[in-house]
């Protein structure tokens, strides 16, 4: 028997590494190409990426039908992206497509629009974390130790203005002293998403083989078991 790859889009804003030296030589090849690298890894999963700049902000709709999970990166222009945009992958999540917003795109309009809160935390330049698995039954922590050591890291603090969310996977702590619920589940119609904190664009949190492993694991979570052609529709007369 065999059974077809799981489609996953990469969305990236992909403006930092085009605009910031120091961060070019983190991810030369853009988030999105680290992203794609240890992805491709998986023989199960096929990957196609897209950024901002591209037609339609990258997003259409025959894309998004063709997409069993998203993730999305985004910043410094999360205001840039369209209603429509917005309104394509909230459908497409409501119909089952998984949905991982990494870092700063708990911020982004996409996010917003799902979840229905501010979506605002506290930040601070310059910490380091631990990040730890507080849920390691989970498929998202499997084969993940007790706590990850991220050096260099931008400190999320709560309150992390979110609905309550299905599962907390991972606490992070903060040498600052602050915590923050840094891995989240949520379901949105038939779609799962998964809000994951760690990656900064200034330092190389994804290439850390752990943080690898729990974006890859999420992927495979997210996946749709079943993906309706639209959204689901009010039952009348
Ligand atoms: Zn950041």
């Amino acid at each position: 028997m065999s059974t077809r790859k799981l489609r996953v889009t990469i969305w990236n804003e992909y403006v930092h590494e085009r605009e910031i030296p120091a961060i070019r030589e983190i991810y030369p090849e853009g988030i999105h190409g680290c992203l794609r690298r240890f992805l491709s890894q998986d023989e199960s999963i096929s990957v196609t990426c897209v950024t901002l700049d591209m037609p339609h902000q990258g997003i259409t709709r025959e894309l998004l039908n063709n997409t069993d999970v998203l993730i999305w990166w985004s910043h410094a222009r999360q205001d840039d992206i369209t209603d429509e945009t917005v309104q394509l992958v909230k459908d497409a999540v409501h119909s089952g497509m998984g949905l991982i917003a990494l870092h700063s795109a708990h911020y982004s309009r996409i996010m917003q629009a799902l979840l229905g809160t501010t979506m605002t935390l506290h930040w601070r330049h310059g910490d380091r974390e631990k990040l730890w698995c507080v849920c390691p039954a989970h498929p998202i922590a499997q084969g993940i130790p007790a706590c990850v050591d991220i050096p260099e890291e931008e400190m999320y603090g709560e309150v992390f203005d979110i609905p309550r969310p299905d599962d907390v996977i991972f606490i992070g702590w903060f040498a600052g002293g602050e915590v923050f619920r840094s891995g989240v589940t949520f379901t949105r119609g038939m779609g799962k998403i998964f809000y994951f904190q760690p990656g900064h664009e200034e330092a190389p949190v994804y290439e850390q083989p752990e943080i690898q492993k729990i974006i890859t694991n999420a992927v495979h979570w997210a996946a749709p078991a079943c993906r309706q052609d639209a959204p689901p529709q009010n039952i009348a007369d």
